[in-house]
């Protein structure tokens, strides 16, 4: 099972911290430079059952973020089941729903996400902010953690 972190990995921006997804126009906010073909291809290789998106907001950005999704088609084009899109209010919290769903590999852009999750076999930081990054070396750079620059890399990874 492969979990994928959604602001900053498939919407553009940060979900979690005000921007253009807090104003009116949040659903003119861009996608993640190639994020819904490589989602598509990671679906095609794995099936849409292996496949959940696990975000940390808020309710209204909860509500927006699905807006957002059926807006941009993202269900129709990656294959993705909505029905595996989970939300929870705070970062360690996504360690709880990897462990129901089985996630064994995870990607987002924080490492405060990621530390929390090092149990699991494979995780991607995703092209992480100045802050994350200097976190992530103030933790010693956990070996189970790869940093990738973007989704070609990540694909790299994921489909061999
Ligand atoms: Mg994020």
């Amino acid at each position: 099972m492969i979990g994928i972190d959604i602001g900053r990995v498939i919407i553009s921006g940060d979900t979690d911290i005000p921007n253009q997804f807090f104003s009116e126009d949040y659903l003119s906010v861009l996608p993640v430079n190639q994020a819904f073909d490589a989602i598509r291809q990671i679906v095609e290789k794995y099936g849409s059952t292996k496949v959940h998106l696990v975000s940390k907001c808020g309710e209204l950005t909860q509500q927006r973020t699905l807006h957002w999704l059926d807006h941009h088609q993202f269900f129709e084009t990656t294959g993705v089941f909505r029905s595996q899109v989970w939300f929870c209010r705070e970062r360690h919290e996504k360690q709880g729903i990897c462990e129901a769903q089985g996630i064994r590999t995870f990607i987002d852009d924080r490492f405060t996400v990621l530390q929390h999750l090092l149990e699991l076999d494979r995780l991607l930081l995703f092209c992480p902010s100045e802050k994350e990054l200097e976190a992530f070396e103030a933790a010693q750079k956990p070996e189970k953690i790869q940093i990738v620059d973007g989704w070609e890399t990540a694909l790299k990874v994921l489909i061999k």
